[in-house]
């Protein structure tokens, strides 16, 4: 039977709420973030559609790359049509590179679609992995202590069930990304840097000589607002809309995860894991002097294993939730993520509830990892850099670390490239050659996460965490560090195997079918390719680069405490 359409005005308010429907009872993740400033409830929102569309696979991918035979001509339309040896497209972690290749004497423009001011919240990073900042001459050391927001130690690993493990110095400081960002600015702006803000990258288009940019300012800024240590920045005296065309020698696109080039050159295929983030940074907690690398406090619930990670920020304290899975439809959006976060948060951080706290900050993230990373140039004169590249591990998703451990390779990398101009698809592919540790990588984070139509006990991932960590921790510094840093290396990940198999057989076992044979297969031959590279760089089988550096940094061997 077909139902008739009730009439009146109670029929015409259930239409209403059937197209619209608006939560009655305001949930409390909306309650907090309406407190906040900045919106974040509205950002927060403009992910979830983001991640549903990605979930969904209906967004269909950009169309915003282009080969042609011609040689390149500048549209006589532009406004600004520039010739520089090197565009960078996106201002975050572009910013590095386009700051040291300026420093070098290339010419560089860099085109950031927003402003060029980084964000608030801390960076995680361990000391060591900084110093390439001031080696490469990026940052003096007083300018990098600067920089610094937060130093704390000692840091906790903990599985629900398990003992505490503490570490000291690793992941123990937080780099303001704002502070270093507002550095590398002014020095990008001083070596003659062309500083392109509020413009927004539209196509790349290759040529055999050149690549041609264009893009379009899309917002009226205040004229001189050129930011710190003077020079101009561009989009501030740019009419809104206006194209503008740049061609260049070589483009790197740090435009992110959703960078539309990244987006066109991987096309419809899905995400093999996804990792979402939420948290916040308040201030109020009672005890706020040590912090959580890693933690749980709960099971498997509703095809979800939670983690925690907490830190001091100044007198504030951030704390993260995060969870693995893959894009299934069937996966939560970042708002039942918040809800979740905000009722486990008390128990987490040992308060009676939330009301002493005051939230300074909404943080939220969806991280999307692919197997077939790190993502090679599809073109001649592309270059992926930052998280477009997916050079970062598809566990910790820490991309500014990622960044800064092939910091020196990719610069020498790139500068002789310019130097040489050997800017076709191979010489480039070869900076971002295939990394056995960075793919191993990916069974564990299948091992941390549950299959939407997977049935595992409550207690499964964290036994297990418990049990690897363990082993990992009794192997000594040596075994534990690397990893901690995203760094595995083959003789202690052997190492690390064999000591799990003999003291916990059991699990060992249950692993298998939780994984599956393919995947521990496809497994194998990264963990056997691992091998081979650790030789290859420890007996120098071919000593030419980038071969060299492949072994090196393909076998985490470049990891050095
Ligand atoms: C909550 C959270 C916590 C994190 N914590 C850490 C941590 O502790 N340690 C760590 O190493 N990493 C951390 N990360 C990851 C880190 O923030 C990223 O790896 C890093 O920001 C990647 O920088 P990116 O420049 O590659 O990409 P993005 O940060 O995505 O920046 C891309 C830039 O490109 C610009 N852009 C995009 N599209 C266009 C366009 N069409 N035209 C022009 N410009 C464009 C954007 O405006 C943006 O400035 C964290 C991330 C989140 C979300």
């Amino acid at each position: 039977m077909i139902s008739q359409p009730r009439s009146g005005g109670f029929a015409r308010i259930e239409n209403h709420l059937a197209r619209f429907p608006i939560p009655l009872v305001m949930s409390l993740t909306a309650e907090i973030l309406s407190t906040i400033p900045g919106n974040p409830l509205a950002g927060l929102d403009h992910a979830d559609r983001l991640w549903q569309q990605l979930r969904e696979g209906v967004a269909p991918p950009p169309q915003v790359l282009y080969k042609s035979s011609q040689t390149a001509a500048i549209p006589a339309d532009s406004a600004v049509g520039m010739a520089v040896d090197v565009v960078v497209l996106g201002g975050t972690l572009g910013i590095v590179l386009a700051t040291a290749l300026a420093q070098g004497g290339a010419r560089v423009a860099l085109v950031e679609r927003g402003r060029l001011q980084g964000r608030d919240q801390d960076w995680n990073i361990s000391r060591s992995e900084l110093a390439v900042l001031v080696d490469r001459g990026l940052l003096t050391a007083d300018e990098l202590a600067s920089a610094i927001g937060s130093e704390f130690n000692p840091v906790r690993i903990a599985f629900a069930g398990g003992p505490d493990r503490w570490v000291r110095d690793v992941l123990n400081l937080g780099v303001s990304p704002a502070r270093l960002i507002a550095i590398l600015r002014a020095k990008f702006l001083a070596a003659g840097g062309l500083l392109l803000e509020n413009t927004q990258f539209e196509t790349l288009t290759i040529h055999p000589d050149r690549a041609i940019v264009q893009a379009r300012a899309i917002k009226i800024a205040t004229p001189g607002a050129g930011g710190a240590g003077g020079g101009a920045a561009f989009g501030d005296w740019i009419a809104q809309d206006e194209p503008i065309v740049l061609t260049a020698r070589l483009v790197l696109d740090a435009m992110g995860h959703q960078s539309p080039i990244v987006r066109q050159t991987r096309g419809t295929t899905r995400p093999d894991g996804v990792c979402l983030v939420v948290g916040t940074c308040a201030s109020g907690y009672p005890h706020n002097d040590t912090a959580d690398l890693i933690a749980t406090t709960t099971g498997i619930d509703n095809q979800r294993q939670y983690f925690w990670e907490a830190f001091p920020a100044g007198t504030s304290r951030t704390t993260y939730l995060f969870c693995y899975g893959d894009a299934h439809p069937s996966r939560p959006s970042l708002r039942e993520v918040f809800d979740d976060y905000f009722q486990l948060l008390p128990a987490y951080q040992g308060l009676e509830s939330l009301a002493g706290l005051t939230f300074q900050r909404a943080l939220f993230g969806v991280f999307p990892a692919f197997r077939n990373s790190p993502l090679q140039p599809p073109v001649d004169r592309l270059l992926f850099i930052g998280d477009s590249s997916g050079l970062q591990s598809p566990l910790s998703f820490g991309g500014f670390g990622a960044l800064l451990r092939h910091l020196d390779r990719l610069l020498t990398g790139i500068e002789t490239a310019l130097k040489t101009d050997q800017l076709n698809l191979s010489a480039l592919a070869a900076l971002l050659p295939y990394q056995p540790n960075l793919s191993v990588t990916w069974l564990f984070q299948q091992a941390m996460r549950v299959g939407v139509n997977q049935q595992l006990p409550p207690d499964r991932i964290n036994r297990l965490l418990d049990a690897v960590f363990g082993e990992m921790a009794a192997a000594g510094d040596q075994v534990l560090r690397p990893f901690l840093q995203d760094v595995v290396q083959f003789p202690a990940l052997s190492l690390t195997l064999a000591r799990v198999a003999i003291a916990h057989p059991l699990l060992v076992a249950q692993l298998i079918p939780q994984l599956g044979l393919p995947s521990l297969v496809g497994w194998m031959r990264h963990y056997l390719a691992l091998g081979l590279y650790h030789m290859g760089d420890r007996w120098a089988w071919q000593t030419d680069e980038p071969q060299r550096s492949a072994w090196r940094y393909g076998s985490g061997n470049d990891w050095h405490g």
